[in-house]
């Protein structure tokens, strides 16, 4: 017996004795009804590490075996082989992110912070494969001649340049130099995120003195002595340091002294100069991102970002972000001389004399709200529970899509809190699950978002798509219905719509299936559903007073339609400073230039004309759409690029007569919620609307003067 054939018995020893794959749970197929669900009964954060270093291994030798294929290059042995491989990746991410984003524990964190770069190896080890990209090359440059149908052309495109893009075709020591770049880009965005998360928990305002709650309302105070009691402070209010407790709190306190502390901690999120400042790891990322796309060959960070986007270039999107700014600001100079006049009149009746604030600008504007349209947020909230307005955006997705949800139980979640819906089509075929986690609690990211568990399919038989919704409402007090603000529910239609998009994904690929599709495309279908929630078949039915059970008065809907457009300077500027500053910082970064963060945002926006009143939506030490990550950077205006298009889409509804026109719900489906990324994003819409979009529509849903340019629908936004 020969040296060799020894060790190779021992390393098979070695093999057998290592854990076996079917001992993690994480990596097992799904199993459970519907395809498989997520075993999150199963999940332990410490199976995470060697889990998803097996699936890295097993995805890597999948690749391997399609990249020497000695087979001539073709769709189904590249390209389709490429769409199968991975699964048990999959699987693991899919339940790595949900930790991520609502479990971050201090043992999750740590396999995080050890993963993170692994992660980007991982994927640079892929788009770095020159034989798997040389034949996915040759796939896509026969194109033309090799019978394919369009969706599998649309396939080879993305995958073509989705590798190009990330640098398959550097050599030498300029491939090396992306791989460090992504690592390191990992292990920042990982920190980012961390150091947000901990200024988030960290900080706790608890009042103890009644007369410190003045002004705030019942379901405010309930949620706070809630949040206080969970944290071991029984008897006193918890104002914690996210943005759904911050909000309330800003609006309605009457102590100013308590709104600017409040204000002040909340917007001082990664910029306090400890342990846990973000602005380093700011600079770092961006001289990063710079340099990288100098080794792409872009320009900008900002130009290799836009490439592959509905805008296409930098240039487009601040075209349209321009477009809007002026006369934005001139609605927020408008909108605080209203609030100074009433603080002044106040001030006459021996109030105290102030000038107004940031910390000053909800609450004021709430009071203007309730003197110009007699509109009291307080006397809506009322009638917006959370669970009707879960039965609303139900409904509403059957009158549209003919969906019907029934509740889901027996399948794992991976907290108490979380509950699953079946999703069935009209005829009762199932469609998908909708898993639904509303309630804030410590590890849990703030806001709201959606994420896709698996990707719909039909290429290897069917697959049926599994989405969450999240969310951070406060929980109240046990067998009490939660109320939820205007926007709350607004943001409930919102998510819901990503959810939808994921759900009616009808394309055979899973690469271009539901919200797979470009940045500034993907809120389309989601800005778009906030529409319904004002129509009066939803509040008719859903909005209803939890203690009379009446449905809300037509004369409070009518004050709400009509201050719709309040406050729309407010929201407006809030949101762009943030977007302007995403693309001027990615297009003022270079690979040598150290950028200040704070001083980057104070220069940018006193050039900008940014009202005093007003800071950013999310100040540059925390804006985790942009460094927690690449998705959104420079991708931040997609939200207006979007939101013009869903205000010109709704526009479709109003003209054809009314929110559940068959027709235009068809139209809708059939060119926008179904196909996926399996057509370009301009065409879609064309499809859709017979036109391109205008930024009229956007103009007027803001109650902004319409240019004159723009009457009509005819040009695309910017
Ligand atoms: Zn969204």
């Amino acid at each position: 017996m020969s040296r060799i054939r020894l060790l190779v018995i021992a390393a098979t020893a070695m093999l057998a004795a290592a854990p076996s794959r079917a001992e993690n749970p994480l990596l097992r197929k799904w199993a459970g009804p519907y395809g498989g669900v997520p075993p999150f009964d199963k999940v332990k954060v410490s199976d995470f590490k060697a889990a998803l270093e097996t699936a890295m291994a097993e995805n890597l030798k999948e690749i391997d075996a399609i990249a020497k294929n000695p087979a001539k290059p073709d769709f189904e042995n590249t390209i389709a082989a490429f769409e199968r491989a991975g699964k048990p990746y999959d699987r693991v991410t899919a339940i790595y992110r949900i930790f991520s984003s609502t479990m971050s524990t201090d043992d999750f964190q740590k396999v995080e912070t050890e993963m993170a770069p692994k992660l980007a190896a991982f994927t640079d080890q892929i788009v770095q494969n020159k034989e798997l990209f040389s034949r996915i090359a040759a796939v896509y440059d026969a194109r033309e001649t090799s019978g394919l149908t369009p969706e599998q052309k649309r396939l080879a495109w993305l995958d073509d340049t989705t590798f190009v893009r990330a640098g398959a075709r550097l050599e030498g020591p300029a491939r090396q130099r992306m791989t460090e770049i992504n690592q390191r880009l990992a292990s920042l965005f990982t920190k980012f995120s961390q150091n947000l998360l901990a200024d988030e928990k960290d900080y706790v305002l608890y009042l103890e003195k009644e007369s410190d709650l003045a002004g705030l309302p019942g379901g405010v105070r309930a949620g706070a002595a809630a949040a206080a009691e969970t944290r071991g402070h029984k008897g006193q209010w918890a104002i914690l340091n996210t943005r759904s407790s911050m909000e309330p709190f800003l609006t309605y306190s009457d102590r100013r002294d308590l709104r600017e502390k409040v204000w002040r901690t909340y917007y001082s999120r990664g910029n306090n100069g400890d342990g846990k400042d973000n602005n380093a790891t700011i600079s770092e990322i961006l001289k990063l991102r710079a340099e990288r796309a100098k080794l792409l060959g872009y320009a900008t960070h900002a130009h290799w970002r836009l490439e592959n986007s509905m805008a296409k270039t930098p240039e487009r999107a601040m075209e349209l972000m321009e477009a809007v700014w002026k006369p934005a600001v001139a609605r927020v100079h408008e909108e605080v001389a209203d609030m100074q006049a009433m603080a002044d009149a106040e001030a006459d009746k021996g109030g105290p004399k102030i000038t107004i604030e940031p910390w000053d600008y909800r609450y004021y504007a709430e009071r203007v709200r309730k003197a110009k349209y007699d509109l009291d947020q307080n006397a809506v909230t009322p009638y917006l529970q959370l669970e009707k307005m879960r039965e609303a955006i139900f409904w509403n997705a059957g009158q549209l899509f003919g969906l019907q949800f029934k509740p889901s139980t027996g399948v794992p979640v991976v907290h108490p809190d979380i509950r699953v819906w079946e999703v069935t089509d009209a005829a009762g075929k199932h469609v998908g699950l909708w898993y639904f986690d509303p309630y804030a609690r410590p590890g849990k990211q703030s806001g709201a978002w959606m994420n896709a568990y698996r990707n719909q399919s039909k290429f290897d038989g069917a697959v049926t798509t599994i989405v969450s919704n999240n969310a951070n409402f406060v929980k109240g007090k046990p067998g009490e219905p939660v109320l939820i603000s205007w926007d709350d529910a607004s943001t409930m239609f919102h998510e819901f719509g990503h959810a939808l998009h994921g759900l009616l994904s009808s394309v055979n690929y899973p690469s271009l299936s539901g919200t797979n599709v470009a940045r500034d495309f993907v809120e389309f279908p989601s800005q778009l559903l906030e529409h319904w929630e004002s129509v009066p078949e939803i509040l008719n039915r859903f909005a209803l007073h939890y203690q009379t059970g009446k449905p809300i008065p037509k004369e409070l809907v009518d004050k709400i339609d009509r201050a719709s457009k309040f406050n729309q300077g407010f929201i407006t500027v809030e949101y762009l400073a943030g977007a302007l500053v995403d693309m001027k910082l990615h297009l003022a970064a270079t690979p040598d230039k150290t950028i200040d963060p704070q001083a980057f945002e104070r220069e940018t926006l006193a050039a900008l004309g940014m009202p005093k009143e007003i800071v950013m939506r999310h100040r540059t030490s925390q804006f985790a759409h942009i460094f927690s990550g690449d998705s959104y950077s420079a991708g931040y205006y997609s939200y207006l690029w979007s939101d013009t298009l869903s205000a010109d889409a709704w526009e479709a509804f109003v003209e054809a007569g009314g929110p559940y026109d068959k027709t235009v719900a068809k139209r809708l489906l059939d060119n926008v919620f179904s196909t996926g990324n399996t057509i370009d994003p301009a065409e879609d819409y064309r499809k859709f609307r017979g036109r391109d979009p205008g930024i009229a529509a956007l103009m007027r849903k803001r109650g902004f003067p319409v240019p004159v340019a723009q009457t009509g629908g005819t040009s695309t936004p910017g």
